[in-house]
């Protein structure tokens, strides 16, 4: 099940404009009414950042939707921002193209909350996140005045650069309307290598390894906690010979068939001198898997059955109580995958573990509470080693508070609020949802 937008924000009613001017003109009333304006996109994650609590009109760019311009020779296009990844994806796949940033629940999500959202997924440590993507914006702000940035040419080098402004703005800044994007080849190939882990020790000896190993991986997921357990995708791989075990690593690589079996066979080997036996997944359980590495952030959304861990005596599956995301340097990951375990044992793990981002999701809620476990606990510990900690979703409404879903106030906290002062002067655009409220 999955909640519609009036069920997670204070909607007094929505509007589908058909294209940017008319978004523009009912931004300019909605500023000359004072009224607060919840941009909307696939829905996937209205949820994430503090709750809305004003009423307001919903602003939807389903309609939104088109693809704008195709030079697939040059290797961008442009898209309004209300496009499906799906859609998206499909298209540049016609072209053995594809914008390689992972998105869960493709089918819903589109661009726009996408960029607004800043989202990643296990592709970030071969390909980045959507930030090196986006090379042209439209956008229009708080007073309904459309603005641009960027071009339709990879080389843009005049003005300021509003897409980066824009990436992570949840929605704050403006509603993007358009985006001008590169994007890759589809890779000839691809692998999914893993192996089980038998402890801490060994975690670290291998992800340090992949640091120096001769082949270049695309991802680089360490899973933990009984949502891996039983993976039907995982199951051939022998269980760890001594211990309990602590997770599975998984490798992905990409490239030309031949570099793909060179990098498979170099790795195996690098593997084989830690004393570990790496599993070259079948095309079809790699695939399986695939899906369930991105998916794996959204199974906060209603639950998603197969990641929850097992209910006793066939009961409901509970939701996910808590799903966060940890930032480290990449060195610090075993460290705080420890930590999130010492303090919710039952809770399970993806770690990105070549860029040292953390989703935990804990499936019911933290007995000891927001305040002593996460802001007690994980936020100052992911702190002091220079990283953050935020919550994606929370099943209990009433815990979040700015420090629990955002943590500290960044160091550049009152630049980005006088920024957001100049395109939304009346605080209108998804108010009190994001750090400055
Ligand atoms: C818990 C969690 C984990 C996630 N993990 C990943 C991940 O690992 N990989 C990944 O790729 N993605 C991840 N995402 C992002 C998400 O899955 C979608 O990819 C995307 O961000 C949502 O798109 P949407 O169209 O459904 O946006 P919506 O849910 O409709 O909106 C999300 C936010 O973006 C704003 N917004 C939407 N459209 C616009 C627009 N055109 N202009 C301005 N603001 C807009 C909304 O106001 C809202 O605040 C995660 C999100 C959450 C909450």
């Amino acid at each position: 099940m999955s909640h519609t937008a009036s069920e997670l924000l204070p909607l007094t009613g929505t509007v589908a404009p058909p294209d940017s001017a008319a978004l523009a003109g009912a931004l300019r009333q909605a500023s000359a009414d004072g009224t607060p304006l919840y941009p909307i996109g696939g829905g996937t994650s209205l949820d994430y950042g503090l709750p809305a609590r004003a009423p307001g009109l919903g602003l939807s760019l389903a309609r939104l939707d088109r693809i704008v311009d195709y030079p697939a020779r040059d290797m961008t296009i442009t898209v309004e921002a209300g496009i499906k990844m799906s859609v998206l994806a499909a298209a540049l796949a016609e072209q053995r193209q594809r914008l390689p940033v992972d998105v869960p629940q493709a089918e819903r999500a589109t661009l726009g909350g996408v960029i607004a959202t800043n989202a990643s997924g296990p592709l970030r440590y071969g390909h980045g996140t959507i930030r090196d993507y986006v090379i042209g914006i439209s956008v229009v702000d708080g007073r309904g005045m459309e603005f641009k940035g960027g071009g339709r040419v990879v080389k843009n080098v005049a003005g300021y650069d509003f897409c980066k402004l824009l990436v992570g703005s949840l929605g704050t800044i403006g509603v993007i309307t358009q985006a001008t994007l590169k994007v890759k080849p589809l890779p000839e190939s691809s692998a999914l290598v893993a192996c089980r882990l038998r402890d801490h020790e060994q975690a670290e000896q291998l992800l340090a390894g992949l640091v120096a190993s001769r082949t270049s991986p695309t991802a680089i997921e360490l899973l933990a906690g009984p949502a891996w357990e039983d993976e039907p995708a995982l199951e051939p791989i022998e269980p760890a010979q001594t211990g309990s075990g602590f997770g599975q690593l998984v490798i992905a690589l990409e490239g030309t068939a031949v570099e793909v079996q060179s990098m498979t066979a170099t790795l195996a080997d690098e593997w084989r001198a830690f004393g570990v036996a790496a599993h070259v997944l079948p095309p079809e359980r790699a695939e399986s898997l695939w899906k369930r590495l991105r998916e794996f952030p959204a199974a906060r959304e209603g639950g998603q059955p197969h990641f929850a861990p097992k209910a006793p005596q066939n009961e409901p599956v509970p939701n996910a109580g808590l799903v966060a995301k940890i930032n480290v340097p990449a060195s610090r990951t075993i460290e705080m995958i420890r930590l999130a375990g010492e303090i919710q044992p039952d809770c399970s793990v993806q770690a990105h573990a070549g860029n040292g981002v953390i989703v935990v999701r804990m499936p019911s809620f933290p007995s000891g509470g927001i305040s002593r476990l996460w802001i007690g606990r994980l936020q100052p510990a992911a702190q002091q080693v220079g990283g953050s900690a935020v919550i994606l979703s929370c099943s209990q409404v009433s815990e979040l508070t700015r420090q629990a879903v955002w943590g500290r106030p960044a160091q550049a906290a009152m630049l980005m609020e006088a920024v957001h002062r100049q395109f939304d002067p009346k605080n209108l655009l998804n108010p009190g949802r994001f750090v400055y409220s």
